[in-house]
């Protein structure tokens, strides 16, 4: 059984059709490799890039249409779930699960009535920042004491809370990140963030982030992407066991064109080093978030689609590599059990709306 809390599949679907559906695709996660490795609950982000998509809301709209189409395409193998209950149902009906989720809170513009039309369309998490500025906070790197969350993040986050909407802090700088677990009662989220002390980047958590999310009931999932994974380069492809993963590097319009097909796959030995994202460090990661956060604390939150090639744990369909990789890190089959699944679950009990009150 797993749960995944944060994905970015729901972008690939809408900006890359020719890739397949939900179904079947050519990327990290479709309904079949989902079932293959039965999967309780996928979160599917929606994401915007303020930047790239200056009206966010309608880009926000569009991505909703494609969930919502894909969801009544496979009611048979797939459902959206709103309430804790749901994800039950969907564990009795032999279905997986679908949450839906906002990356980039600045999607809402600050407004509390779109903040109620998300909760309406069922998005149960929303991750406050992305990596700039918006109404609610300040991204990863951005740091200083007058740079917690705004005014406006704490009114959305006290709504958030009182509404089953989980608040999201990956993505966030400290000093917010600092404020929410300290100040809020109700436990809050790192959906896919790794730990600085393992590889250094302003998108893992310290160590004292780490320890107070313990403290807190918090949750954070095991991020895969190479850049929050794997502190050295790889030197020769016979380090990596996945013939899947490409020897040179790509761009996104490569790796797109690759993986529909429209360019050959890259084959040959490595020129030069190469950072990959290896199933060992996710272990490690594991291992060190544990000690310091404790066991109840970490769970998945793979990023899956929303981060480029060269990994390890191919996609969905190969979570298994994971199960190992936890083993040789000298993880019991319980353990395994929690950061798969039950950690989120019993995270998820506390967090969404339950059925009587949705
Ligand atoms: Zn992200």
């Amino acid at each position: 059984m797993i749960i995944d809390l944060h994905c970015d599949t729901l972008m690939k679907l809408l900006d890359v059709p020719a890739g397949g559906d939900l179904y079947r695709n050519c990327w990290n996660i479709d309904i079949e490799k989902l079932r293959h490795s039965d999967y309780l609950l996928q979160d599917f982000a929606i994401f915007v890039d303020l930047q790239e998509h200056p009206d966010a809301y309608a880009r926000y709209t569009e991505m909703k249409r494609v969930f919502t189409e894909q969801m009544e395409k496979y009611p048979q193998y797939i459902r959206q779930v709103r309430t804790y209950e749901d994800i039950s149902a969907c564990a009795r009906d032999g279905v997986v699960g679908a949450m839906l989720s906002i990356e980039e809170g600045g999607v809402l513009g600050g407004d509390m009535d779109k903040l109620q039309a998300a909760y309406d369309d069922g998005v149960r998490l929303i991750t406050l920042t992305w990596n700039y500025p918006n109404e609610l906070g300040y991204p990863n790197g951005t740091e200083g004491e007058d740079k917690g969350l705004t005014a406006r993040g704490w009114e959305f986050v006290e709504w958030m809370q009182s509404h089953g909407v989980i608040v999201d802090t990956s993505h966030l700088n400290d000093q917010g990140t600092r404020e929410l677990l300290e100040r809020t009662s109700r436990p809050v989220m790192a959906s896919h963030s790794n730990a600085r002390r393992v590889k250094e980047h302003t998108r893992n958590l310290p160590d004292d982030l780490l320890r107070l999310y313990g403290e807190k009931g918090g949750i954070i999932g095991l991020n895969f992407s190479r850049n929050f994974v794997s502190p050295e380069p790889i030197t020769s492809l016979r380090e990596i066991d996945n013939p899947k993963m490409f020897s040179r590097l790509v761009t996104t319009e490569e790796y797109h064109a690759i993986q529909t097909g429209q360019a050959p796959r890259p084959t040959g030995e490595l020129t030069e080093p190469l950072i990959v994202s290896k199933v060992a460090d996710i272990a490690k990661h594991a291992r060190y978030m544990v000690n310091l956060a404790g066991i109840e604390t970490v769970a998945l939150g793979t990023d899956f689609d929303g981060v480029q090639p060269y990994l390890e744990v191919h996609d969905a369909s190969e979570m298994d590599k994971l199960v190992q990789a936890l083993k040789r890190e000298d993880f019991s089959d319980d353990d395994i059990d929690r950061i798969f699944a039950k950690n989120a679950l019993r995270f998820l009990r506390d967090t969404l709306p339950h059925a009587e009150q949705a």
